[in-house]
Formats: structure tokens, C-alpha cells, sequence
């Protein structure tokens, strides 16, 4: 039997209510396919652990996690904290101390969802985001608060080695899709140190590659690009920032944040990886029990598959597909089903289904 060790750290607002779905999901999966197991382990490191103990990560904290072989995160934020707090308590130093600097974030239209696009069946992208430094590398300061002459700083940092290894991984990626297509994301009119180095190890790294197909546009272009002609689009590697605004408008364009996935990964597996879907922890629906789990769903095929249990990743997928194209659907996407009827039709479809021929 293989056993693969979970680190579920459900978070705050709806992370506890979709990870439990999750955790659920996931359990059915294991039971059908019989070949493996999952140890879950619970850190309730979130808002209310905060504000109790003072810190989100304990002393240690990180060291305990590297034993797992997989993080599965709910989301963090809460009114009662700044949410530059929660953030930089708990999701950065996680996915930034296990260098998990390749964030991959699919977005496609599923069964039975409406996009409010007209063309929304085009959509099937993958948005890779870098996930380690850019503006998201905490490098600024902020002087004589308060004051007229007040000033503040944030400044985003590249570094080659960075660059290069996020353009390996988005190149890496596009070569296995069928459209073998790469778009460079970046504003190297305006910002002309930082994004001109990006243009350029693109295209050095991009000899290595002769056989994807490459483009670039500025993110503000490529925003309208996506609305208009999703169709030409289908790998896109942006900076920590850009793609982080991208992968929101593409869930959007998707159906609902709702259902948008994310994996953290560091692709050389020295620290575990984390799993969450791209959503916040919403607060003007927690507690009510209609959070759309399906983005926590998705993930948690993402995780299987780095896992290795392929089939189970897939079984999992055919289920959400199934469940969707019922019409089981949350109120972000215009139903009236519960967290749970969406978790229970995806439990009744992966003890049903056949696991398709591939
Ligand atoms: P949000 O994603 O929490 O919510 C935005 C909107 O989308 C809300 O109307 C919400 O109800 C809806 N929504 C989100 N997920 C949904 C789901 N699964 N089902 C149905 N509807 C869903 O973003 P926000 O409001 O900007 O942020 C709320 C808090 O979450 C803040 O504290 C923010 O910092 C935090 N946040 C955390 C993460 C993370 O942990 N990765 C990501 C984004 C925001
Ligand atoms: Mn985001």
C-alpha cells in the first residue's frame, strides 16, 4: 500500500469549509482506487491561531511541515487581521521557505458551466506564475509615517537565476500541451530594468526550445487578449504579480473563482509542495455552507498527480466533470446546491464511474 503524508492547513472563512470537502473527496478516491493511503495531519495555523499565540508558524513550524509530501491549504485572511499580516504570515513563508517558485494555475471552462464569455469554450490555458521574488520579494521600507515627507518603497527584485528557472518550467510545460504554445507576459515598455531582463532570458531560454511556439504581449494587452481571442492562448508565464491579477480574471472568465486550482510547486521535490485553490476565504460567505469546492477539488487532482497516483487524478477530474455537467451548482455559478450536495456528487461519481481509457 502507498501512503502519502497530507499537511492540511484549512486556514481561515471558507479554507475550512472547502478543505474539509477536500479531505472528504479525497478519502473516497482512496477508498475506490485501494492502492494507497493518506496520513493527514492537521495545522490549524490560522487567524484565530494568530491572534491567541501572537504568530502564525510556530517556532519549528516549517521544519515539521518538510516531513510531508504534500501541503493542502485552505486560504488565509481575516477581518480581524491586516491582510498584509495573514499573508506574509503564513502563505509566503510556506510556498517562499520550500522555494515553491513555480505556481501553476489551469483555467478552462468545465462541463455544464457558463462562461460569460460567448466564446468561453476556447478557454485552456495554463498561467505560470513565478512565485519566489519580483514584487512579491517583501524588498521596500517605509519612513517618517504620518508625516507630509512620509515615502515608502517597493521594489521588485529579479534575479537571473530566477527568471531563467520559471521560463524553463513555463517552456518545460508547454512542450507536453498540443498547442505547444508559449506567451511571455511583462510591461518592459514601462518598467525597463526587471521586465527587460525577463524579455531577454526569455528568448535565450527560449534556443533551448525550438519546437513550442512563442509570442509575447504586454499585460495590459494581454488582458484584452483574453477576453477577445481566448482562443490564442494557451501556456502564459508572468512575474508574481501579473499572474496572480491574470489568474484571477481567467477563473472569472472560467465560470467563478470559485473554481480555479493552484499548485505551489517546488519542481526539484527538496520541500514539499503546496495545493490550494486561488481563492480567498471570502467572507461574506462563510459559514453558510454554499462555498463552491470544486477549485479545491481541481487541486486536489493536481496533488494526487504530483503524488504520483495518476489514476486517482484522474478518476478525480472525470468526477468534477460529471458532477458539474449535472448542474450541481453552487450560487457563484448560479445554482442552489450546498458545499455538500457538490462534495456528495463527486463522492456518488467516483464510486461509480469507470476510470476512462487513456
Ligand atoms: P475572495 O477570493 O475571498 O472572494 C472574492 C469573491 O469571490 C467573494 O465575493 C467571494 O464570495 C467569492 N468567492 C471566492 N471563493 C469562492 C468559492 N469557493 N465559492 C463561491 N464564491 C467564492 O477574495 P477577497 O474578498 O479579495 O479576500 C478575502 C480575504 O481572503 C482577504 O483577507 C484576502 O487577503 C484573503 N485572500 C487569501 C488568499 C489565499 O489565501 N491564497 C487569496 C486571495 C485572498
Ligand atoms: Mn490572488
Amino acid at each position: 500500500m502507498r501512503v502519502h503524508t497530507i499537511a492540511a492547513m484549512p486556514g481561515d472563512g471558507i479554507g475550512t469549509e472547502v478543505i474539509a470537502a477536500g479531505l472528504q473527496v479525497l478519502e473516497a478516491l482512496a477508498a475506490r482506487d485501494g492502492g494507497f493511503r493518506l496520513e493527514v495531519e492537521h495545522f490549524p495555523w490560522g487567524s484565530d491561531y494568530y491572534q491567541k499565540h501572537g504568530h502564525y508558524i510556530p517556532e519549528g513550524g516549517l521544519e515539521r511541515l518538510k516531513a510531508f509530501d504534500a501541503i493542502f491549504f485552505g486560504a488565509v485572511g481575516s477581518q480581524q487581521v491586516p491582510d498584509h499580516v495573514s499573508l506574509w504570515g503564513l502563505r509566503l513563508p510556506i510556498a517562499q521557505g520550500f522555494d515553491q517558485y513555480a505556481n501553476v494555475r489551469p483555467a478552462r471552462v468545465l462541463p455544464g458551466v457558463s462562461s460569460p464569455l460567448k466564446n468561453g469554450q476556447d478557454i485552456d490555458w495554463v498561467i505560470i506564475r513565478e512565485n519566489s521574488e519580483g514584487e512579491y520579494a517583501g524588498n521596500g521600507g517605509r519612513v517618517h509615517r504620518g508625516l507630509p515627507i512620509e515615502a515608502a518603497t517597493e521594489t521588485a527584485v529579479f534575479t537571473r537565476t530566477g527568471v531563467e528557472r520559471i521560463h524553463r518550467f513555463a517552456f518545460e510545460l508547454a512542450r507536453k500541451r498540443t498547442a505547444r504554445h508559449l506567451t511571455l507576459v511583462t510591461k518592459s515598455n514601462a518598467q525597463r530594468f526587471g521586465m527587460v531582463m525577463w524579455d531577454e532570458i526569455f528568448y535565450e531560454v527560449a534556443k533551448d526550445y525550438p519546437d513550442v511556439k512563442t509570442d509575447r504581449e504586454l499585460v495590459d494587452a494581454v488582458t484584452t487578449r483574453m477576453v477577445l481571442k481566448p482562443k490564442t492562448l494557451d501556456v502564459l508565464v508572468a512575474t508574481n504579480l501579473h499572474a496572480d491579477i491574470l489568474s484571477d480574471l481567467a477563473a472569472a472568465l472560467s465560470g467563478s473563482l470559485g473554481i480555479a486550482p493552484t499548485a505551489n510547486l517546488n519542481p526539484e521535490r527538496q520541500f514539499p509542495s503546496m495545493f490550494e485553490p486561488i481563492h480567498g476565504s471570502a467572507f461574506d460567505i462563510t459559514g453558510k455552507g454554499i462555498a463552491n469546492p470544486i477549485g479545491t477539488f481541481w487541486t486536489a487532482s493536481m496533488m494526487l498527480e504530483h503524488l504520483g497516483e495518476f489514476d486517482a487524478a484522474r478518476r478525480l477530474m472525470s468526477a468534477i466533470e460529471a458532477a458539474t455537467a449535472s448542474g450541481v451548482h453552487t450560487p457563484d455559478l448560479g445554482g442552489r446546491a450546498t458545499t455538500a450536495d457538490v462534495t456528495n456528487a463527486v463522492c456518488d461519481h467516483i464510486g461509480s464511474a469507470a476510470l476512462a481509457a487513456t
